[in-house]
């Protein structure tokens, strides 16, 4: 095996950020045990002692299975690359002598359908084993092994065109293709989110428009009040698979659509509907959409531009257990490795989101909404089992919104 200095920096960084994780999820499990005997002051009237113990042991159970995950993947980083199964495909697929086109793509993938069958067993777990366990499993065998059949042919279908297109811009537009691959992914990753909802969604959902008078009135209005046009309100059978409900905005210009989950339309009444409607509304009115869009772009590019100037390292290629330099191994090792190195990243977007969650609440509560949206909340947080009583360095860490009571602390000081 060859090792470099760079090899000794990589297992360092990876080794960094698994010690953060477990250490977190560690303070975590004891935070919430600790506050597992009483729910805090402030709920106690909407959430029952029994509800509050689930949310605590669903919290210590997805810790805890987070802890297999983040052992597992980081073993199959390591032998992918140290490991020498990156360099066993790169070697078996050269053997034939196809073109260097056709040699990339077969290795892009098989990496990818590797790795989709490697993830099929602890995914098992967590539907059949954490989500049955807690009772929001809905999905069966059949419906799990459906799911990953069609996942794997949509990848193909749209994947192989894609990455046939990259390698081939890497190989001939010369010093500057990683300008040109950066803009590819841009239009194919806005031209998915155009195509998503319309194209692919139906092909694991049924969706039909919402049938209720009153709550279609209700959001209608809210829509018109705002100027906000869109391609229809949809109800989607989330229930076939959990009893966890949702709602969201999907699509891009005229192909915008509003989903609603089965489960959500039970569990909520209308105008708390309303009101979670009018905390999305907010997000598109607050151009978090765009600015998503915009930093993930930025990110990207320095990415690209960091792959650019790595490409020709025979350091990268030979650290990380590869010993021939190609586009398609430079494309393959930037994706597996670069997550041990951006995860140091995730406080800054987890700051990023929990503010544009406050802006969507800030905007919902401006159109009257507030005690509407804390009641959905509530709901919302009883029937997930969400934890009321996080650590608050793991959700600084890991939480995209922000924890019950800050939340709705916040939207209260909003009604005064
Ligand atoms: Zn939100």
């Amino acid at each position: 095996m060859m090792m470099n200095a760079f090899t000794y920096i990589f297992l360092a960084v990876l080794f960094a950020g698994i010690v953060l994780q477990w250490s977190l999820g560690r303070r975590h499990i004891q935070h919430v045990s600790r506050h597992r005997k009483s729910v805090p002051e402030e709920f106690s009237l909407e959430i029952p002692l029994d509800a509050h113990q689930k949310a605590a042991d669903y919290t210590v159970a997805k810790v805890k299975l987070g802890f297999y995950e983040l052992i597992t993947a980081s073993i199959l980083i390591l032998l992918w690359t140290l490991g020498g199964g990156l360099q066993l495909l790169d070697s078996a697929w050269r053997n034939p002598e196809y073109s260097p086109l056709v040699t990339g793509t077969c290795v892009i993938l098989s990496f990818m359908l590797i790795s989709g069958i490697l993830d099929l067993p602890l995914s098992w777990v967590r539907t059949f084993k954490l989500e049955q366990r807690f009772g929001f499993n809905k999905s069966t065998l059949k419906i799990f092994i459906l799911d990953f059949l069609k996942n794997t042919m949509v990848a193909l279908a749209i994947g192989t065109p894609m990455i046939l297109l990259v390698l081939w811009i890497m190989a001939n537009a010369g010093a500057y293709w990683w300008l040109y691959v950066w803009f590819t992914w841009l239009v194919f990753s806005l031209f998915m989110m155009w195509a998503y909802p319309a194209f692919i969604a139906p092909l694991f959902n049924k969706f039909r428009p919402l049938e209720n008078q009153e709550l279609k009135q209700r959001i209608e209005n809210l829509l018109e009040r705002n100027g906000f046009t869109s391609n229809g309100i949809f109800v989607m059978d989330g229930s076939t698979r959990s009893t966890h409900g949702n709602a969201y905005f999907t699509g891009l210009g005229a192909n915008k659509r509003i989903v609603f989950f089965d489960t959500l339309i039970d569990e909520l009444s209308p105008e708390e509907i309303e009101a979670v409607l009018a905390h999305e509304l907010g997000h598109f009115k607050c151009n978090h959409i765009r600015k998503r869009i915009s930093t993930l772009a930025v990110v990207f590019l320095l990415g690209f531009a960091l792959l650019g100037w790595l490409i020709d390292m025979p350091w990268f290629y030979n650290g990380l257990g590869v010993s021939e330099s190609s586009t398609y191994m430079a494309l393959l090792l930037f994706v597996i490795v670069s997550p041990a190195f951006t995860v140091f990243l995730q406080p800054l977007f987890s700051y990023i989101s929990r503010k544009h969650e406050f802006e969507a609440d800030d905007f919902a509560a401006g159109q009257a909404q507030t005690d509407n949206l804390i009641k959905a909340l509530v709901k919302l947080y009883k029937e997930n089992a969400n934890t009321l009583t996080p650590d608050p360095l793991y959700s600084a860490f890991h939480d995209s919104h922000p924890p019950a009571p800050i939340r709705i602390a916040h939207l209260t000081t909003r009604t005064a």
